[in-house]
């Protein structure tokens, strides 16, 4: 089941479907730290302005914290204003899984790793060109390598 949305599709409710990287909840816990575990395999929301990377402007690439995927490069991130980390943009469309999360009483577009389903933020379409996209994503969901 799924619905095109801007040229691309999306599944509609959790499909779990299989991803390339699949591990155990205690295998993440043992991988994760408590508040990484919460937010990337459980879609917790870190604090606005608690993270380590909403004011981080280092060159360089942020990968998925579940598998180490590179999913964003430092020069894609705006200051949203928003306290998290924000992207016009992922490295390429491939990486970035898009499930429509109707929860909290809202419609938004839930963002996740492609390979190991670690859920990363939402998408909002108020970004700024060239994308108009703004992918909002938890600091405890990504680990910066620099360049
Ligand atoms: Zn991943």
């Amino acid at each position: 089941m799924g619905a095109v949305h801007r040229g691309v599709l999306l599944i509609v409710n959790d499909a779990k479907r299989g991803y390339t990287v699949q591990k155990t909840d205690a295998e993440w816990k043992a991988q994760l730290d408590p508040m990484q575990f919460e937010v990337a395999r459980h879609a917790a929301t870190e604090r606005p302005f608690s993270g380590k990377y909403w004011d981080h402007w280092n060159e360089g690439q942020y990968h998925c914290i579940g598998c180490g995927t590179p999913l964003f490069k430092s020069d894609t991130k705006f200051d949203a204003g928003c306290g998290w980390p924000s992207y016009f943009e992922p490295v390429n469309s491939e990486v970035i899984e898009r499930i429509v999360d109707k929860s909290h009483g809202m419609v938004r577009v839930e963002v996740r790793c492609n390979n190991c389903g670690s859920h990363l933020g939402h998408v909002f379409e108020d970004g700024p060109q060239p994308t108009g996209e703004r992918f909002c994503i938890n600091s405890a969901a990504i680990d910066f390598a620099p360049k």
